[in-house]
């Protein structure tokens, strides 16, 4: 033995092994399939970043940036960094940099993993993965609907149904600064009631405070100056502009005046899909407007809005209703007896290779029966036995593995290895 002390994975942040791979493979090839359906095209960002995008692109006073960040600096040049804890910052980094959105506006989306230091349980983890789709330089209630309606046939697709939608409205900026003044002035009415964090943010960030979750501040919280109360006629007819087109596509929604995320960058549209069957962490995606975030990382002013999907969530959600996938190592596994059959074997198989079959050669030299043993384990339809006398004569002896595969069929028979891409291509 070793004495190297054995290193598991970091808290919070997860392996994903076979056969859970595998769903998750095959949720990444329906959301890239139903992205494209809608015109969206893949941007990809390095998950390292500048500390200073978040900070300022985030909102210093948010959960997120206050105590989430896994942020360090770079020794080896002196730079502060940040591991991604959301798509939305680079993205938009990324199309100014690029100069992206120069002639027209884009449909943009990414998958991967984000990094938040939280306390890890069910539904919240350290790393954790993010489907993120910005459209980026469109300014009407159309494209905000656009994105909530695609995300109602994303449920679809994926059979889920009890998910709905909660919509809020955050206005502009002078609404929300006449809203902030009647907040706190609310605020400094109920002192008595607002916990530690929320005194902290009560003037730095009053509407954060209406987030909270905790149970003693949920009357004072729903009793508070609601923001929506304070928007003039754009920002309405901008609101009623999107319910009219949900109402349109026959996507219910309620309104949440409560709703207003994590994050500051948000005016108009903010939105969250929620589920109970996911215990206490229930939103699977949220998103919204942000309209003043490009130019607040030094770009040329342009409206957008997006979402981001949790994916673990959207998985366990999947999980309990669909059976799981058991991927298969191959179709064909090859069986093989000395050198001369292992050799052939392996040119066999890239021959079957050509003709499209997955296959696994045996590795190693072991007896038929544990070699047999492999081949029922891999997942094959059929075993494919090179011994001595199947070299001799040149015809491979095919065993068939799977009782749906051979029905009708012998469950074993011998082909000559220059008809067995063509036999096996009628049977299976
Ligand atoms: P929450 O209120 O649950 O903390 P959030 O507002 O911080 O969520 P967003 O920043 O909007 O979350 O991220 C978008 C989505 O990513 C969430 O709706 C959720 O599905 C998922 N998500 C957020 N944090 C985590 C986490 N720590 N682990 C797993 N998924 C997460
Ligand atoms: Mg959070």
């Amino acid at each position: 033995m070793s004495e190297f002390q054995k290193v598991n994975a970091l808290t919070g942040m997860k392996d994903v092994l076979p056969p859970e791979s595998a769903q998750w493979e095959a949720l990444e090839a329906e959301v890239r399939d139903w992205l494209a359906s809608y015109g969206y095209l893949n941007l990809r960002t390095p998950i390292l970043e500048q500390t200073r995008l978040f900070s300022r692109g985030i909102g210093e006073v948010t959960d997120i940036v206050e105590k989430e960040m896994y942020s360090f600096v770079d020794p080896l040049n002196d730079e502060r960094l940040t591991m991604r804890p959301e798509f939305t910052a680079g993205m938009v980094r990324s199309t100014i940099e690029h100069n992206f959105l120069y002639d027209r506006p884009r449909r943009v989306y990414a998958m991967g993993p984000v990094f938040r230091h939280e306390k890890p349980q069910r539904g919240r983890y350290r790393q954790f993965h993010q489907i993120d789709v910005e459209a980026l330089g469109f300014a009407g209630p159309d494209v905000d609907a656009e994105l909530i309606i695609m995300l109602g046939r994303l449920w679809r697709r994926l059979g889920l149904t009890d998910i709905r939608l909660e919509l809020n409205s955050l206005g502009q900026a002078d609404e929300r600064a006449a809203h902030r003044t009647a907040l706190i002035a609310y605020l400094e009415q109920h002192v008595d009631v607002l916990d530690e964090e929320a005194r902290r943010r009560m003037y730095a960030n009053p509407l954060r405070v209406l987030d909270t979750k905790n149970p003693v501040m949920q009357d004072m919280a729903d009793q508070a100056p609601r923001l929506f109360d304070f928007l003039g006629e754009a920002s309405l007819a901008h609101y009623r502009g999107l319910c009219a087109r949900l109402d349109d596509a026959g996507i219910a929604y309620t309104f949440n005046a409560r709703l207003v995320r994590g994050l500051d960058y948000y005016n108009l549209t903010v939105f969250e899909w929620v589920t109970d069957r996911l215990g206490a962490q229930g939103t699977v995606c949220g998103g919204g407007r942000y309209d003043g975030l490009i130019e607040l990382l030094g770009g040329k002013p342009a409206p957008a809005v997006g979402f981001a999907i949790g994916v673990e969530r959207l998985l366990d959600l999947c999980a309990q209703k669909d059976d799981i996938i058991h991927p298969v190592e191959c179709q064909l596994y090859l069986i093989h007896q000395g050198e001369a059959g292992q050799r052939t074997a392996a040119q066999l198989a890239e021959s079957l290779r050509d003709a499209g079959w997955r296959v696994l050669v045996h590795a190693g030299s072991s007896g038929f029966k544990s070699q047999f043993r492999r081949a029922d384990a891999s997942g094959a339809i059929a075993a494919i036995i090179l011994g001595e006398d199947e070299l001799a004569s040149r015809c491979a002896t095919v065993k068939w593995l799977r009782q749906q595969a051979s029905s009708g069929q012998a469950q074993q028979e011998s082909i000559p290895f220059d008809r067995l891409v063509t036999e096996l291509q009628s049977r299976i």
